[in-house]
């Protein structure tokens, strides 16, 4: 079977390892750099700390345990890090979120425990337990992913399975007549040939279905990471502290991310003001023992269109209607790639719908009319941005 990937996010990098895996003749498409968009800016948060309902929190925590099974079959995990993640609440009302949620993680068989504020240096001693927090939380099973090791080590395990990758040209066009899709366009005017087109563009997925006369009900929206000078700090654990969440990199680095500063960022330019940056390593210095905020500076901006189906859920699977279709596309890309990768693979080779991903389909997310109905912050956990 011939397959077309466009993308080389992480998404659609799994998928390329697991058809290439399956015997199927791969060619993958990226228009940049493999990895270069969502997936580099992403804060990488392996979770599903609050993801409802039911079935979609099952999609996530399965897909945590697929990322080490996928590390066993590389032969490699220096992508995958999983020494658990603390929440700190402040505030009545945060406190009361925090404990219904643990309560509720546990009850559905996921690790969560509260915690003393106070307990927290022996979990990690460069946690500074500040003033005001209320409640703490340890989510053992948790982590991070450095996600351009990984999309380098799926695309390189991919190719050596005979997989294709072209880079640095785009599709221009879907290839078909309405009814069924059978190659596509590049932006260098080569047409290539395919049994089946998947769509793993990320946010690039509006104009290629428009190419087939498709609207679809995505949206995107810009996010920023900012990830410090090296020797900023000897933190190992993944930290959400009120307002801001920090996580450790290589080197001593740390990866610090606040929706409040996806409201600072220049939409025309894709930049955040110096003054922004700051803030953000001194709310940080609030919050972790050992960053000197005089010492550490913002090494690398990393701003991306975050991709958001319109109802904060996945979209997985056949395009109704149109034959030789596949298309992929989710706001939590980095927690559910490696489980999405793996069905959307199995039935694409076996003809079998998948169970997990029956409630993802991408029916409804034909475009009917823009009203969004979710707050994508709150189901990452973050609190919502002040202004916006
Ligand atoms: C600031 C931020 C924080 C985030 N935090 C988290 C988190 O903590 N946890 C989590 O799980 N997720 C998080 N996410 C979301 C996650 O990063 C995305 O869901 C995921 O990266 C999406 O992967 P993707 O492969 O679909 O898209 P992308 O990574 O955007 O990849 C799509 C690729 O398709 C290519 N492409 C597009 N159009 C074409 C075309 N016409 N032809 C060829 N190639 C094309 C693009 O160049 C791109 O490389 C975050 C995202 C951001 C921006």
């Amino acid at each position: 079977m011939k397959v077309i990937v466009i993308g080389a996010g992480i998404l659609g990098a799994s998928v390329t390892y697991q058809l290439a895996k399956r015997g199927c003749d791969v060619t993958v498409i990226e228009k940049g750099i493999p990895g270069g968009a969502a997936s580099a800016a992403s804060f990488a948060w392996l979770n599903s700390n609050n993801k409802q309902p039911q079935h979609y929190h099952n999609l996530n925590a399965a897909s945590i345990n697929e990322w080490a099974i996928i590390a066993r079959e590389l032969r490699s995990s220096a992508w995958l890090r999983r020494e658990g993640n603390v929440h700190v609440a402040s505030g009545e009302a945060e406190t009361k979120t925090l404990e219904e949620r643990v309560d509720r993680l546990h009850s559905w068989g996921y690790a969560a425990v509260k915690m003393a504020p106070s307990e927290l240096p022996r979990l990690d001693p460069m946690i500074r337990v500040r003033d005001g927090y209320s409640l703490a939380a340890f989510f053992p099973g948790e982590g991070f992913i450095t996600v351009p090791l990984l999309i380098h080590d799926l695309l390189n395990a991919a190719k050596s399975m005979g997989a294709l990758l072209l880079e640095g040209t785009g599709v221009a066009e879907l290839i078909g007549d309405g009814g069924r899709v059978t190659g596509v366009a590049l932006e260098d005017g080569r047409r290539i040939a395919g049994d089946l087109v998947v769509v793993a563009a990320g946010a690039g997925i509006g104009p290629l279905m428009a190419t087939q006369g498709v609207s679809v009900n995505t949206e995107g929206k810009l996010g920023v990471t900012v990830t410090t000078s090296p020797g900023a700090s000897g933190l190992t654990t993944m930290l959400h502290l009120p307002g801001i969440s920090i996580r450790p990199d290589t080197g001593g680095r740390l990866v610090v991310r606040s929706p409040e500063s996806d409201t600072h960022i220049d939409p025309d330019n894709w930049t955040l003001p110096d003054a922004e940056v700051r803030r953000l390593l001194e709310v940080a210095a609030s919050g972790v023992t050992d960053i000197d905020p005089e010492r550490v500076r913002g090494e690398r901006i990393c701003i991306a269109v975050r991709p958001y189906p319109i109802d904060g859920l996945p979209v997985v699977g056949a395009w109704d209607g149109i034959d030789g279709l596949y298309v992929m596309t989710m706001h939590s890309g980095v927690t559910q790639g490696a489980i999405v990768g793996r069905l959307a693979a199995e039935e694409i080779t076996t003809e079998n719908p998948s169970d997990l991903l029956a409630p993802f389909r991408p029916k409804r997310v034909i475009d009917t009319n823009k009203d969004s109905s979710f707050d994508p912050h709150a189901i990452e956990g973050e609190s919502a941005p002040v202004s916006s």
